[in-house]
Order: C-alpha cells, then structure tokens, then sequence
C-alpha cells in the first residue's frame, strides 16, 4: 500500500504542481517593466519577455497582432497564445486566459500588480506547470492585450484582445471546438475573496466551487454572487462555457483598484497558489471529460 502511494506520488513530479511562490516571482517580475498600458515600449518589453518565457516551457507561441481603434487614436496590440498540444483524436480545446496590459494613467504611477500582473504571472505558472503534464485536449493559454479601457468602459472601450480573439475564433470556426474558457483576473491580492459571477456559465461556476470546497479553499470561494464585466463575456456572447475567477474587493472599498496603491506588497504567494490549484484540477477533470 505504502509503496503504490510512494509510485503515485513520484508520478507527479514536484515542479508539475502550481507554485504560489514562483507566480508571485513572475508577477514581480512583470510590475519591474513599470506601468504597461497598450502600445508602450515597457509593454513591448513585456511581451517579449513573455514569449521567451512561454518558449522555454515548451510552448507553441502564437503572437496575435490587431490594430486597436481606442478614443484617443488607433493603438497596435497583441494577443498572446500559448498552444499544449493534446494526445487525443479529437481537436477539442480547452483555454484559461487573462489580460497582461495596464490601464493608462495620466501620471503613468500605476503599476498594477493585481490588474494586472498578477493575471500575467499566474498564466505564466499555469503554462510552466501545464507544459510538463500530458492530456487529451489542446490547452490554450491566452495573454489578452487591452482590457482596460482608455477613456470610459464602454462596450467599444475596453476588452479590445479578447473581443478581438473571439471574432477571429469564430470567424475561423476556431471557436466551436473550445469546451471551456477560464478566465482570471485580479488574483493575487492577500485577502482573496472570489465571488460567484452571474456572467459565467452555472456549470462551470459549480464546477470551479465544488473543486475548491474538495481543496478546503471555500472560505476564498464565498457563496455570495456578482456580475462582472471581464475577458469572458466576448466568449460568452458567442455561447462558449466560460467562467470569470476575479475577485473584485481590492483594499479596503476597493481602494487599491486602479491607483498607485496597487502595488506587490499588497499580493501573497498564498493567493496565487489557491486559485493556481483550484484552475489546474478544474483543467484537469475538464480534460478527461
Ligand atoms: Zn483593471
């Protein structure tokens, strides 16, 4: 019995499981390059920084490049993908995304190491994890540029990369073989509450819930709902089974939400590491489905 549990555990090698610590290091890491709104050289550095990244894991890497047509002139933008090739027949994928630009600030102070460092560090874990365990169903792994809004979030300011993607996907016919989207934003902040987004699939929502109540994390996972506007709903609206993981209470109401508070001491490897656990299960039990 003891030796059987000895095999399973050496099956899983220890750098095939999600490290709060090491996407806390990306995070910091991705907060050095500076405030990183859409069309700056820091996030030109950015993403090539992410790309080489993605390439020593072992990613495919495809650099999805759109003009942007923004309130205050066209800005160039890039999506970012992420491809693990699946074993099985059947070309189904699944995909978890996040966006990696910064809103622009006037005094250009914001550094966003929740929103959205903590996004781009987190995916980049779930990648150098992800690349080293086998599975049936392609996985994407998506960095969105241009979530924020320039001036005023509005349906045509604001998630310019992934209404962008979702057009492309549905254009290519791409889309209809995606089973399930997750999306994370804002995840990394120490007092991590997640609550359930009425704009996500249901299934899925119980899904995500009942794993992190299997995981003891349901006191980050409140039973509590909301409505979020985030990378999921370009997906939703063309019927794809997507879920938003953000957890929107940021410092004390909301405070640190797009301000120069937002910076790494407000993070913990902690945080990262839950919803790490919770979105690798939730990938996995998707992909033996
Ligand atoms: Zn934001």
């Amino acid at each position: 019995m003891i030796s059987v549990l000895l095999l399973a555990l050496l099956a899983v090698p220890v750098l095939a499981q999600v490290s709060g610590a090491s996407a806390f290091e990306f995070t910091r890491q991705a907060v050095e390059f500076g405030p990183r709104p859409p069309g700056s050289p820091a996030l030109q550095k950015t993403q090539a920084w992410i790309i080489a990244k993605l390439k020593s894991f072992g990613c495919e890497v495809t650099e999805g490049n759109f003009p942007a047509q923004t309130p205050t002139g066209p800005v160039a933008m890039k999506n970012i993908l992420c491809r693990l090739k699946g074993s099985g027949p059947a070309a189904r994928a699944l995909v978890v995304s996040g966006h990696y630009d910064t809103k622009p600030s006037p005094n250009m102070r914001f550094v966003g190491a929740n929103d959205a460092g903590s996004s781009t560090g987190l995916l980049l874990e779930l990648a150098r994890v992800s690349a080293k365990l086998p599975r049936k169903k392609d996985l994407w792994i998506v960095f969105y540029d241009g979530e924020e809004a320039f001036v005023n979030w509005s349906a045509t300011d604001s998630l310019y990369g992934s209404r962008h993607l979702a057009r492309e996907w549905a254009t290519t016919g791409f889309l209809g073989r995606v089973e399930a989207l997750i999306n994370v934003d804002m995840i990394g902040d120490k007092d991590l509450n997640l609550l359930q987004d009425a704009n996500s699939s249901p299934a899925l929502v119980k899904l995500v819930w009942s794993i992190a109540r299997e995981l003891g994390y349901s006191k980050h996972f409140e039973d509590a709902s909301t409505a979020m506007e985030d990378d999921h709903i370009p997906f939703r609206r063309l019927g794809v089974e997507a879920i938003d993981l953000i957890d929107f209470d940021y410092g004390p109401l909301n405070r640190y939400w797009h301000t120069e508070r937002d910076t790494m001491d407000k993070l913990a490897p902690a945080s990262f590491e839950v919803v790490g656990k919770v979105v690798m299960e939730t990938l996995r039990r998707l992909d033996q489905r």
